[in-house]
């Protein structure tokens, strides 16, 4: 990418790298008018999954399948009705990314999705959300093989291996590569006629069916379908396939069935607050999570502030459980943006304070909950207490909507290396006195499985969710990771 390209991307999340980022948001839709305008929309709507490229890839008659693909946001992008036109026809799939394999941070036009490959049947589009777990050892058997790859994403492993496959049908040769696939992965897909949509068996990311007119939709959450005014019909299934087109929708599970793990931290942070998850609203899931931390670590104090804005759900809880009083002892800008892409020194070193700012005249000389929806590296935490402190706090407490999170993901979310992470080198008590603050307390994983619904807890034997950046117990095993070093849990840890 040209120097002058990169000035025009706006950062994913500016002077905030201290949070995990989403993975990648998918969305596709059949028999509509103007599919790309659509798409635009939904992906508009899944914005928050990724911020650094976005793609369209659409099919007409007589033209053929024909492809946008652009860094930056969608609005930037998308709005057009010169771009749109490039794009025509009644089927269309888009994505948006945040690069979590691939060339991270020096993405090239040819990593952003959708993907496309020419089939002896017909031409057929890809776009995934989720990261292939062995998508080194399948690329290195597959170019020793004769496939030629024109990406650094794993994500093209799939497009190589339908390539290969002798199935009859695109769904055929989708469903014999995806077999080959270990991992997560929520990908939606096209050919000249057909929407497939397809989850792994474990369902750790995301895809839902939804309805427009006689058309239909697939997307990585409901929030984009809100947009479009689609009507919501149901969750693709751990391990279903489905085939949407102008006959109506096919479903088949074509995997070994396994029992689901729905990645947990999507309820806590990934997705949109006012998408719907497990038929739970993720708003509700939040403020439940800010009760139980609430039950679980009380504490005297006088206001229960968020972190913005992510924590907002969660304080929100927090003060109705504890019945101390809610107020936002921050405020986000927000309108962060282009402004200060290429940051100066002295900027830059204001880091934190572009983008929050105390409302001093409400925290002074009070006892002042944080809540937060997670600490990664906690050099963002670290900031916000001392910005709070030096705006007259009498005493900071943090409360932290998740548990610590001492593992990296390996299922689509870029995560720090292991020793980055501040609960992977410190107890509890050593990040609180890291951090300066009068008291930290996390969620427990039981409370945290309270609060997306399951009253008993986390069942050690049969987790019904995929918590491995919290537990260490990674539901597949990361192969790729391993040949490189990476060191699993012990039965001792
Ligand atoms: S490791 Fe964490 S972030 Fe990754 S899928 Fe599992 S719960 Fe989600």
């Amino acid at each position: 990418m040209t120097n002058a390209l990169r000035a025009q991307m706006p950062p994913a999340h500016p002077f905030d790298d201290d949070k995990l980022k989403e993975e990648c948001g998918v969305f596709g839709v059949v028999g509509v008018d103007n599919a790309a305008s659509v798409v635009a929309l939904g992906l508009h709507a899944l914005q928050h999954r990724g911020q650094e490229a976005g793609g369209i890839v659409t099919h007409s008659f007589p033209q053929g399948f024909s492809s946008a693909r652009r860094f930056g946001l969608v609005r930037d992008n998308f709005t057009d009705e010169s771009t749109l036109a490039t794009v025509p026809g009644p089927i269309g799939i888009g994505h948006v990314r945040y690069s979590t394999s691939g060339s991270k941070g020096a993405t090239q036009i040819r990593d952003v999705q959708p993907f496309f490959g020419e089939f002896s049947m017909g031409g057929a589009a890809i776009a995934h959300n989720g990261n292939i777990t062995n998508a080194l050892q399948l690329r290195k058997e597959l170019v020793e093989r004769g496939s030629i790859f024109q990406s650094s994403s794993d994500s093209e492993c799939i497009i190589h291996l339908m390539a290969r496959s002798m199935g009859q049908n695109i769904p055929d040769r989708m469903e014999e590569a995806l077999r080959k696939v270990e991992g997560a992965f929520s990908v939606v897909a096209m050919t000249r006629t057909k929407l497939i949509g397809c989850r792994d068996p474990l369902g750790v990311r995301p895809l839902v069916l939804g309805q427009l007119g006689d058309g239909w939709v697939l997307a990585s959450e409901t929030c984009a379908l809100d947009i479009i005014n689609a009507t919501f019909i149901r969750e693709i299934e751990p391990g279903e396939m489905v085939v949407a087109s102008a006959k109506g929708v096919e479903s088949h599970f074509p995997f070994r069935r396994a029992k689901s793990r729905f990645c947990i931290f999507e309820h806590v942070y990934f997705s949109r607050p006012d998408s719907i998850l497990g038929g739970r609203s993720v708003y509700e899931t939040r403020e439940n999570i800010g009760r139980e931390l609430a039950k679980e670590n009380p504490v005297d104090a006088d206001l229960v502030c968020p972190v913005p804005d992510s924590g907002t759900p969660a304080a929100i809880g927090f003060s109705l459980e504890s019945g101390i009083p809610y107020a936002m002892g921050i405020i986000r800008n927000q309108y962060m943006g282009r402004t200060f892409i290429e940051p100066s020194e002295s900027i830059r070193n204001m880091g934190v304070r572009l983008k929050l700012n105390v409302n001093r005249a409400l925290v002074k000389n009070k006892r002042i909950i944080l809540v937060d929806d997670s600490v990664v590296r906690g050099t963002t935490s670290r900031k916000i207490k001392e910005m709070i402190l030096e705006a007259g706090a009498a005493e900071v407490h943090f409360r932290i909507a998740s548990p610590p999170t001492a593992w990296p993901c390996f299922y689509g979310v870029d995560t720090p290396q292991r020793e980055k992470l501040l609960a992977a080198t410190m107890s509890e008590e050593e990040m609180r006195d890291h951090l300066g603050v009068d008291s930290l307390k996390f969620i427990s994983l039981d409370g945290l499985y309270r609060a997306v619904g399951e009253a008993k807890g986390r069942d050690k034997n049969a987790p019904k969710y995929c918590d491995a950046c919290f537990s260490g117990e990674y539901p597949v095993k990361p192969a790729d990771m391993l040949d490189q070093g990476f060191e699993m849990k012990t039965a001792a840890e």
